[in-house]
């Protein structure tokens, strides 16, 4: 961070009339960077203003000083969600709507965000989550609780090494340099260190999921797995030269949730071969196929770009990608068939307008698709539309409701904790595995176990072991909702029951009577 930097910023805190918190961190993130262009955390420019005013460069001004330490706001969701991007390495497919950019892992594009964190950071593990980690403490963010989204082409191809010194050296930095010589001991550390991993995500295909891969990404720490699904439709697959099949992903599905893994599927609309038509029936698909009722499901209309198999076709005038208005129509019309117990996380993807040759560049389509959405009367039920936000909640109003659904492998009992006005408080996802199920599509340690595959309560982050009364996160909802989903388990004849548990959430389920396996928390019931 260079001088003339701190002091324009100084001055426009000095200038400011009235300053919050918030507006704290926007002119702190607006004025001042390290060396890489990221934001720097605001303990060191407390430190770089004390040490220009007593070497005299600055006089000291007690009212700027007391404005500069301003204690940051709790704000948001309760998890820091750090993203961090794998090194370049080949993928084993070859899609055809699939950029490949040299110095970036495919289907990544070198302006994107992510891409320059990522590069300024030579793709070090240890160095992108921890710059990501400054940046969201300087923004004000608490990151006592992280979610790691390893994201970045095909995960599962990338060397077993590879995958094993990336993780442990993400653990590294939530622990705050101390290098584990092992994975176990990077996250025996994690489990008190300051900054907990309360959640770890990456990104592969189905066609890599069978069990010794379920086992091993369970090793590695991950709870969330996205899987590539893009479309339900055999033939739009090879057409896009997928490269593996619907089957593949009912399996892959099927093999995840048995193990407890939170379920995320990408979907494409517009691939080669698709209309607006196809598009809203295939998505309809996913809820009406038992094997597949994902989680949680991002949608990343098929861009055109440069380079691609794709715009060969375009330019032959065989694909041609939707309209701004066809575009929004498939996505308002999809969007209703949202069952409550999804999660829209996204309905486009972030690429610069720049890569775009054709198509919508609309980066606000999930506002424009609400708004078309309610002139017609319809609601997107799914759990984002529904969250409760930094709304004060009445902890004795919310009520507990069970939406049961089946799927190929297991009875789902989505328990949710609603408002009176239907807002979302906290949620637990309880898989009952069905007795039917072959002995080798479960890993030994959940064999004859209930699971739960995710937990949730809502409310303003709180530092760990901070309690807050009236605030969700720490009224132990998530107590009540664990034993309603134990006697749930009981009644369907479970002796005992598993969580798929993240390394920083260890303690809280010992805490509800849970004991470390090899790979799992269980207890009896
Ligand atoms: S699998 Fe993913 S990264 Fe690989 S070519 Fe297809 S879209 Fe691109
Ligand atoms: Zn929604």
């Amino acid at each position: 961070m260079e001088t003339s930097q701190l002091l324009t910023f100084f001055d426009a805190v000095r200038a400011a009339e009235k300053l919050t918190p918030t507006q704290l961190n926007a002119l702190m993130v607006k004025h001042v960077h390290d060396a890489d262009g990221n934001s720097v955390a605001q303990t060191k420019i407390v430190a770089a203003y004390k040490e220009l005013t007593a070497q005299g460069v600055i006089p000291f001004e007690r009212e700027l000083f007391e404005r500069l330490r301003m204690k940051p706001t709790r704000t948001i969701s309760g998890v820091a969600p750090v993203a961090v991007l794998t090194g370049p390495y080949p993928c084993p497919a070859d899609c055809i709507f699939c950029p490949e950019a040299k110095g970036v892992p495919r289907s990544y594009l070198p302006d994107e965000p992510a891409v320059q964190r990522a590069r300024r950071a030579h793709f070090d593990p240890y160095k992108s989550t921890k710059a990501r980690m400054d940046t969201l403490a300087a923004m004000g963010h608490p990151i006592d609780k992280i979610e790691l989204l390893i994201i970045g082409a095909t995960w599962s191809a990338y060397p077993k090494k590879y995958q094993e010194w990336y993780v442990r050296r993400c653990l590294d930095a939530m622990n705050e340099g101390a290098a584990a010589k092992t994975l176990e001991e990077a996250q025996k550390r994690n489990e008190s260190a300051r900054h907990r991993c309360v959640g770890m995500v990456i990104e592969t295909r189905p066609d890599y999921i069978n069990m010794d891969e379920v086992r091993r990404l369970r090793w590695l720490g991950m709870t969330k797995i996205q899987l590539g699904a893009q479309s339900t439709d055999d033939k739009i697959l090879a057409m896009n030269r997928r490269g593996h099949t619907i089957e593949d992903t009912r399996r892959a599905v099927r093999l995840l949730r048995l193990a407890g893994f939170k379920l995320h599927l990408h979907w494409m609309p517009n691939l080669y071969g698709a209309t607006p038509e196809s598009d809203v029936r295939d998505f309809q698909n996913l809820w009406n196929d038992v094997a597949l009722r994902p989680d949680e499901l991002k949608i990343y209309p098929c861009m055109l770009i440069e380079g691609t198999d794709l715009y060969k076709l375009w330019q032959e005038g065989k694909y041609r990608p939707y309209t701004d208005a066809e575009l929004i129509e498939t996505l308002a019309q999809a969007k209703r068939f949202t069952p409550p117990y999804c999660r829209i996380n996204r309905v486009i993807r972030d690429i610069p307008a720049q890569y775009i040759v054709e198509g919508s560049t609309q980066s606000h389509l999930r506002v424009v698709v609400q708004q078309e959405m309610k002139k017609r009367g319809w609601q997107c039920q799914c759990i984002r539309c529904r969250e409760v936000r930094n709304e004060k909640l009445e902890i004795e109003k919310l009520e507990i409701q069970d939406y049961q659904y089946e799927t190929d492998a297991t009875t789902e009992h989505f328990l949710q904790y609603v408002t009176p006005t239907g807002r979302l408080a906290g949620f637990l996802r309880l898989s009952l595995p069905r007795a039917d199920v072959p002995r080798e599509e479960i890993l030994e340690e959940l064999r004859g176990c209930a699971v739960v595959r995710e937990l949730h309560i809502y409310g303003p982050a709180l530092e760990l072991g901070v309690s807050d009364s009236g605030k969700a996160q720490h009224s132990g909802l998530g107590r009540h909702l664990a034993e309603h989903a134990m006697q749930l388990a009981r009644a369907a004849g479970f002796k005992r029951m598993a969580v798929i548990s993240a390394i920083g959430t260890r303690e809280y389920y010992r805490r509800l009577g849970f004991e470390l396996g090899e790979l799992y928390v269980a207890r009896d019931i």
